[in-house]
C-alpha cells in the first residue's frame, strides 16, 4: 500500500479526544476537554429550534449568511471600536479550527516561515506544516508565561510570511497586555508580516479585565485575521460556527481555502447566534462573571489538595503544578492515573508543546456545573488522602 500523508499518518489522535475517551471509559468526571456545561443561552436554543422549523435549511452563501455577518460586524464596533464591512471582511465558518486552517491554507506558500507561540493549540502545528510554512517556535516559560521579546524578536526574518497569537490563550489562561501587543505589532510593521489572532476566548475573561484585539492597534487592521468562535462566546461547542474578519485582500485567498474545505456552515445555526451576538451587555458581563466563579471554586478546591495553581486571565483553563502532590510519573501519566484511579480527567499541558520537557503540569476545565465541581474535587481530595 503506498504511505498516506507524512504530516497527518504521523500525528497521534488529539489528546482532548484520547482524554474524553478514556473519562467515558472510566466513568469519571470530565474536567479535560474543554467544554462548558449548563451555560448554553435557553434564547440561542430556541431561535436554532425555530430556524430548523422554519429556515434557512439550504445552502447560505459561502460568506455566511448576511445577518450573521452584520452581527459579526456590529459586534466588532460594540467591543471594539473596529469599523468592519459585513459584506467585504467577515466570513462564517465551521468553528474556529476550520477558521485557522483557512486562513494558514490560503496565506502560507510553502516554505513560508510561521511563527508559534508554545504553548500551542494542537490543529497549529499539523496545519502549518501541511500547508508547506516553515514553524519557528517562541516558547513561553512556566509559571508566568511571559512574552521572551528578545526570542520573539530573533524568530522574524524577511522569510516570516505570518505569526499565529492565541489570547485569551489555552492553555495557560494568559491574556497579552498592551505592552505585549504593541511589541508584536511593532515586528509585523518591521517584517511585513501578518497575524492570525485566534480570539475564541475573547469574552471569557476575569477580574475586571478586558480582552484586546491586536487589530485595534495603529497599522494593524491590514495585517490581522481575527477569529471569534460561538461555541466559546455561547457556550455551544457543538455547534462549531466561528467567523474571520480581516481586510479584503486578506479575506479573499482565506475564502478560497474555505470554499473548497467546508462552502458552508449550517444556516439555521448561523441564524441563532446572529441573535445571540446582539444580547445585551448583561449577557457577555454574566458570562464572565459565573465562569470566574468556577474558576475559582475549582482553584480553591485543587489548591485544599495540594495542587499548586498558575494564575489565569481568561478562557476556560486552570494549570496547576502536580509536583506539590509528589506522583512517580510526569503529567501524562498523571492524568490517565487521576481519570482511571480517582474518576476525574484533565489534560497534559505537554500535550501543547512540540517537544515537551515541561512535564509537571496539568490542566483542569473549570467551565462544569458546580456538582461536577463539587464531585471531582470530592474524588480527587478523596484519592489523595487515601496515598
Ligand atoms: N482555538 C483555541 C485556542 C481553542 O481552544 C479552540 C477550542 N475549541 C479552538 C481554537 C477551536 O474552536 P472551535 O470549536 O470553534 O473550532
Ligand atoms: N479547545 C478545546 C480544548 O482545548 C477542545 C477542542 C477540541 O476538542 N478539539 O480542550
Amino acid at each position: 500500500m503506498k504511505p498516506a500523508n507524512s504530516i497527518f499518518s504521523a500525528c497521534g489522535t488529539t489528546i482532548f479526544e484520547v482524554m474524553s475517551r478514556l473519562a467515558v471509559e472510566h466513568g469519571a468526571v470530565n474536567l479535560g476537554q474543554g467544554f462548558p456545561e449548563g451555560l448554553e443561552p435557553p434564547a440561542l436554543l430556541q431561535a436554532a429550534a425555530r430556524a430548523v422549523i422554519e429556515g434557512p435549511n439550504q445552502y447560505p452563501s459561502m460568506m455566511g449568511i448576511p445577518a450573521l455577518r452584520q452581527a459579526v460586524a456590529d459586534h466588532a464596533k460594540r467591543f471594539y471600536r473596529l469599523d468592519v464591512d459585513p459584506a467585504t471582511e467577515v466570513m462564517v465558518t465551521s468553528g474556529a479550527t476550520e477558521a485557522l486552517a483557512d486562513c494558514l491554507f490560503g496565506l502560507i506558500e510553502p516554505g513560508d516561515e510561521v511563527v508559534l507561540i508554545e504553548p500551542l493549540y494542537d490543529s497549529y502545528l499539523p496545519i502549518v506544516r501541511r500547508a508547506g510554512g516553515i514553524p519557528r517556535i517562541v516558547r513561553l516559560a512556566p509559571p508566568h508565561w511571559a512574552l521572551p521579546r528578545e526570542a520573539l524578536a530573533a524568530a522574524f526574518n524577511r522569510r516570516t510570511k505570518l505569526v499565529v497569537l492565541n489570547s485569551p490563550m489555552n492553555p495557560t489562561g494568559k491574556l497579552l497586555d498592551d505592552e505585549e501587543l504593541a511589541f508584536i505589532a511593532d515586528l509585523l510593521v518591521r517584517h511585513d508580516a501578518y497575524c492570525v489572532c485566534d480570539e475564541v476566548y475573547e469574552h471569557l475573561v476575569f477580574d475586571g479585565r478586558r480582552h484586546r484585539p491586536l487589530m485595534t492597534l495603529p497599522d494593524m487592521r491590514q495585517r490581522c485575521l481575527r477569529i471569534g468562535s460561538a461555541g466559546k462566546t455561547f457556550s455551544l461547542t457543538g455547534w462549531k460556527v466561528g467567523y474571520i474578519t480581516a481586510c479584503p485582500a486578506l479575506l479573499q485567498p482565506v475564502a478560497k481555502a474555505h470554499q473548497f474545505f467546508t462552502f458552508t456552515t449550517p444556516p439555521n445555526l448561523q441564524q441563532a447566534v446572529a441573535e445571540g451576538l446582539a444580547s445585551g451587555d448583561e449577557y457577555y458581563q454574566g458570562l464572565a462573571v459565573d465562569l470566574q466563579k468556577r474558576r475559582d471554586r475549582l482553584a480553591e478546591g485543587l489548591s485544599n489538595i495540594g495542587f499548586e495553581l498558575l494564575s489565569c486571565a481568561g478562557s476556560y483553563f486552570l494549570v496547576a503544578d502536580i509536583r506539590p502532590l509528589g506522583f512517580a510519573g510526569d503529567d501524562v501519566a498523571f492524568c490517565r492515573h487521576i481519570t482511571v484511579e480517582a474518576g476525574v480527567a484533565a489534560v497534559p499541558v505537554s500535550s501543547f508543546f512540540e517537544n515537551g520537557d515541561v512535564r509537571h503540569y496539568v490542566r483542569f476545565c473549570f467551565a462544569k456545573k458546580d456538582a461536577a465541581l463539587d464531585e471531582a474535587l470530592a474524588r480527587l481530595a478523596r484519592y489523595f488522602a487515601r496515598r
